[in-house]
């Protein structure tokens, strides 16, 4: 019998913490509700940050969002080989967010007040 697996590749979002998440501490720009609109547009969702993996697990429940990988920041290429998406994002606020951003092969976007209004718009898209 021949099967055609369908592949659909999404959009891959990495998210630090402390300075990047309105949750974080410090508290950053991104609200969670770019989050949780990330989820439900199927995107595939996740932490990459200093804090420790339980940590991480813990945020993500007391969000009540499912993430789909919590990673220590040094390990974003773990995330790239494990997940197939068309593109590659890592969210942060600092130069180690920049840093191991690129070395992973992700595209970086800064959590800063003006750089989110570009990106945010682009990553959902014009009609945001
Ligand atoms: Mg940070």
């Amino acid at each position: 019998m021949d099967t055609v697996a369908a592949v659909s590749y999404v959009t891959l979002v990495s998210f630090d913490i402390d300075g990047t998440l309105e949750c974080g501490e410090p508290p950053g720009v991104v609200p969670i509700e770019l989050v949780s609109t990330a989820k439900r547009r199927g995107y595939l969702v996740g932490s990459c940050s200093d804090r420790p993996i339980a940590y991480q697990q813990a945020v993500w429940q007391r969000l009540g969002i499912v993430a789909d990988f919590t990673v220590l920041k040094h390990r974003l290429a773990d995330v790239k080989a494990r997940f197939t998406a068309a593109a590659y994002y890592h969210v942060g606020d600092s130069d180690a967010d920049a840093f191991y951003a690129s070395d992973a092969g992700f595209r970086f976007l800064k959590a800063d007040a003006a750089a989110y209004r570009a990106w945010a718009s682009e990553l959902f898209g014009a009609s945001g």
